[in-house]
């Protein structure tokens, strides 16, 4: 492997590839050499469009329409990377939605989409990787997770219940699979400029990032990358790396 491809001969899938991080991500481990499945739930020119990109820089990638939440999806998903590339290396659980309301009016409905995504979603896809990565003695998953996860926030109850429940998920893995050579680690983002924050308030945002701006997608990616690569990142499991402008120090 040369250093300027330290993911070369991996497989890497990540989530929510078509948009915004999970497009920066792909772009970023598909740089780093490896091979990336760029999943999607909908926008399928979208992430036609970022499998184009890494093939125009001479990468290898592939596009895969699941919804994360479904689980014979999930596995139908995970058995067509596994027939296609005969490996799996690295898991980037990065699909995620938000369905914003305060708790009083918050309906059911939008409390338990965000939960089967956003959560349920992370386990549905870190379970059908397992056996591979487990019965390989190697493997890297990286959560997406935010730092409203550590701080709460109004309007966000089901959000920030399923991205604190990414964190614990995160670290019950970790312990699950350490011996087995696979580590399990989240990256929370702050606030991060991409479609799902477009419509947000930025000035009380700006006032509370002691940085004083958002951060990119790429920012996102390169903390992947990072939890990605090997020998760099071998021995870290069970961690979130916060990447936020130095929003949230704890
Ligand atoms: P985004 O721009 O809204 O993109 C969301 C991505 O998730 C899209 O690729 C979308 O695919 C995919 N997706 C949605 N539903 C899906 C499903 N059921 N199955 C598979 N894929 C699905 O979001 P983003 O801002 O990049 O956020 C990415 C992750 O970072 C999320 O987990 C989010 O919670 C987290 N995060 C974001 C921020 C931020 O400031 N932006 C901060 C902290 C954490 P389609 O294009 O096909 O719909």
């Amino acid at each position: 492997m040369s250093s300027s491809a330290p993911l070369a001969g991996h497989v890497a899938l990540v989530t929510g590839a078509s948009r915004g991080i999970g497009r920066a991500i792909a772009l970023e481990l598909g740089a780093a050499g490896a091979q990336v499945v760029v999943n999607y739930a909908s926008s399928s020119e979208a992430a036609e469009a970022v499998v184009a990109a890494i093939t125009a820089s001479g990468g290898q990638a592939w596009s895969h329409r699941a919804n994360v939440a479904d689980e014979g999806e999930v596995d139908a998903m995970v058995k067509a990377v596994l027939e296609k590339a005969g490996r799996l290396d690295v898991l980037v659980n990065n699909a995620g939605i938000t369905r914003d309301g305060l708790l009083m009016r918050m309906k059911t409905a939008d409390w338990q989409s965000v939960i089967d995504l956003n959560l349920t979603g992370v386990f549905l896809c870190t379970r059908a990787v397992s056996r591979a990565m487990l019965k390989a003695r190697s493997g890297r998953i990286i959560n997406i997770t935010s730092v409203v996860a550590l701080m709460g926030n109004p309007g966000q109850a089901n959000y920030s219940a399923a991205k604190a429940g990414v964190i614990g998920l995160t670290r019950s893995n970790a312990a699950e699979f350490a011996a087995r050579g696979v580590t399990v680690n989240a990256v929370a983002p702050g606030f991060i400029e991409s479609d799902m924050t477009a419509e947000l308030d930025k000035e009380p945002i700006l006032a509370a990032i002691p940085m004083g701006r958002m951060g990119s997608a790429a920012e996102v990616a390169g903390a992947v990358r990072f939890l990605a690569a090997d020998p760099a990142a071998a021995y870290i499991t069970g961690q979130v790396l916060q990447v936020d402008g130095g929003m949230v120090m704890r």
